[in-house]
């Protein structure tokens, strides 16, 4: 469903990501591992329409071709590990905030928003502003926002990492139900192994901008393929 095909990018004269190939089903959620500095946010952004891509990569979502759209044309939603809410709005005003942007009326959204603000569980806390709310409940404010405009693919990148062990817990097991409730199609990226074990269908291991391995999280324990997996994932010690 999402199709990424020979993605190269350079800053200048650095490669940070070097011919990245890989499909994800639709609804499926997936999470990309690897070292700091490898490359994972700088792909999410690169499938958002944040950074361009070199020539010669394509990127498709279902049967569209998105590699020259606009970032708003790509129905592609994404959180990053600072929630950047608008401080200046409360919960209700930062989750209906995409909607009011598509031109929807107050009248017609608030249906929406009501039920994704259920879904998030933040019912009650319609009228507080960001710095009322503690980091889990900023983080399900910015996943709540992402998700109301229904994109067709989400993209998280360590959205939870913020955040203590036991919030981080109970949002991981929540984000869980909603993306499969949803049936939303998902990368997420995380440092934390077990995060990634316990969220997602298939991991993507990547280092120095490449994609190294991927497959179920039990495939990828049993069998890696390289030293570097190995040891990446801790099974060598
Ligand atoms: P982390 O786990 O620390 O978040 P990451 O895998 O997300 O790391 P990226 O942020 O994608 O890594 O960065 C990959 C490489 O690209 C790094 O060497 C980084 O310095 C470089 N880089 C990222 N963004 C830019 C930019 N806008 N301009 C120049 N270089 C960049
Ligand atoms: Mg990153």
């Amino acid at each position: 469903y999402v199709r990424i095909d020979n993605v190269t990018k350079h800053f200048q004269d650095a490669q940070v990501l070097k011919n990245v190939s890989l499909t994800i089903e639709k609804g499926e959620l997936v999470t990309l591992l690897g070292p700091s500095g490898c490359g994972k946010s700088t792909l999410l952004r690169c499938i958002a329409g944040l950074h361009e891509i070199d020539a010669g990569g394509r990127m498709y979502i279902g049967d569209t071709d998105i590699t020259q759209l606009a970032p708003k044309e790509r129905s592609v939603g994404m959180v990053f590990q600072s929630y950047a809410l608008f401080p200046n709005m409360n919960v209700y005003e930062n989750i209906s905030f995409g909607l009011k942007m598509k031109g929807m009326s107050p009248a017609d959204y608030r249906g929406k928003v009501e039920k994704m603000i259920q879904l998030v569980d933040l019912t009650g806390r319609e009228k507080s502003y960001p710095h009322q709310l503690s980091g889990g409940q900023q983080q399900r404010v910015a996943l709540a926002r992402s998700l109301v405009v229904e994109p067709k693919v989400l993209l998280l990148d360590e959205p939870l990492s913020a955040l203590d062990a036991k919030i981080r817990k109970s949002l991981q097991i929540e984000l869980k139900k909603i993306q499969q409730e949803l049936s939303i199609t998902t990368i997420f990226v995380t440092h934390d192994q077990e995060e990634a074990l316990t969220v997602s269908d298939r991991v993507f291991i990547m280092n120095k901008g490449e994609l190294v391995q991927y497959g179920s999280p039990a495939d990828i324990y049993a069998a890696p393929t390289s030293e570097f997996v190995a040891r990446f994932i801790g099974s060598y010690n």
